[in-house]
């Protein structure tokens, strides 16, 4: 088997590292910087912390992203970029703040709008400014991705982009950050990670590098998820959430995702159910399908963390969503036939065909009723 590793981002990984920003940014020889943040980054005086550790080199910030960075959202930011003349960019915050920022990296340099992008395979520009990422979430992995998920509400569409250029140029993962999220988004956040690396083993474009990082990152994070989220925001718990985010994030990057986050993207789109969540709905019932499917590779995973069957791992991966809140059912909802249609046809997303056995529309549309039905 032919296969190829490339991993392009400085990565540094320690509590309390933010510090360091000054001489980072300093070595780089970066002067004039933008830094991408959410509204809350700024309320809890982090951003002001960040600024001071930058001593100058942050000369404007725009702090308007919110959940799945809308095509407008990110050419106002690009918009800041170009006219501040900023030549790198600082990210703060969770994966759309990430995801927008790689975008914005790239529309600082041109006069393209991120709408330009949105359904293209190619001719994503080379050229783009570099990006220090400083995930304060432990899960989406963004900070070592070329993948950048961005919508376009007016045209009803979530999509991941893929482009070298979306490579930050460093990752900056402080779990310090991750101490004050809240125990759902601690269990989104981490079950997502979760995705991103049993996806990435199975994957069609699994390979052994990868292989090994998704093993690590599952056995870390089934390990420590339930004190992280619950245990009186248990710090060791979380360090080690951090580290499992990131090492599933180099787990998936090559390979990318399958299965649970093609169904996460209408899930999170037409129901507005945030991603993480979105991916666990369906992560277990994929892992069984493939099982019986035929997989070998969802055996393999399963025998490495130590299951006897990967019927045992889907039980495992449901008790952590029982236990932390996260929801196995859209029963709830109470969906319209309508409504059920226009998931379904929204799981048929490219992302499906890398799932390691045939998925067909029938199997979607099972899946989708069972879950509507409860
Ligand atoms: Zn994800």
């Amino acid at each position: 088997m032919n296969w190829n590793y490339k991993q392009p981002v400085e990565i540094h990984f320690g509590t309390g590292i933010l510090f360091g920003m000054k001489e980072l940014t300093a070595k780089a020889g970066y002067s004039r910087g933008l830094l991408v943040t959410s509204p809350s980054f700024v309320k809890r005086g982090i951003v002001d912390r960040l600024s001071a550790f930058c001593e100058g080199r942050i000369c404007a910030v725009f702090d308007g992203v919110m959940p799945n960075p809308d095509v407008v959202q990110v050419d106002a930011c690009a918009a800041l970029a170009r006219n501040e003349k900023c030549d790198f960019i600082i990210a703060l915050g969770g994966g759309s703040v990430l995801d927008c920022a790689k975008v914005v990296s790239v529309l600082a340099l041109c006069e393209k709008s991120a709408s330009d992008f949105v359904g293209k395979t190619v001719g994503i520009p080379l050229e783009h400014l570099p990006l220090i990422a400083v995930p304060t979430t432990a899960g989406t992995g963004s900070e070592v991705t070329s993948v950048a998920v961005i919508s376009d509400h007016a045209r009803g569409v979530k999509v991941p982009l893929a482009a070298d250029s979306f490579f930050p140029a460093m990752a900056i993962v402080d779990p310090e950050l991750t101490y004050s999220a809240s125990p759902y988004l601690t269990a989104c956040c981490g079950v997502d990670a979760l995705c991103h690396a049993i996806e990435a083993y199975w994957s069609r474009h699994h390979q052994p590098v990868c292989d090994a990082l998704a093993v690590k990152a599952v056995k870390m994070l089934l390990a420590n998820i339930e004190d992280a989220v619950y245990t009186d925001y248990n710090k060791t718990a979380r360090n080690n959430m951090s580290e499992a985010s990131l090492i599933a994030g180099l787990a998936f990057a090559i390979p990318k995702t399958s299965s649970a986050h093609a169904c996460s993207y209408p899930l999170t789109n037409l129901l507005g159910i945030p991603h993480g969540e979105a991916c666990g709905l369906t992560i277990d019932h994929w892992i069984r399908f493939n099982y019986s499917h035929g997989d070998r590779r969802i055996i393999e995973l399963a025998e490495a963390l130590g299951f006897s069957s990967p019927d045992e791992l889907a039980d495992r991966i449901g008790e952590i969503k029982k236990y932390t809140g996260l929801r196995t059912t859209l029963a709830d909802m109470k969906l319209s036939d309508a409504k059920l249609q226009e998931l379904i046809e929204g799981c048929k997303h490219p992302n499906m065909l890398n799932n390691p056995v045939k998925v067909e529309d029938s199997d979607i549309a099972a899946l989708m009723t069972a879950l509507a039905h409860g």
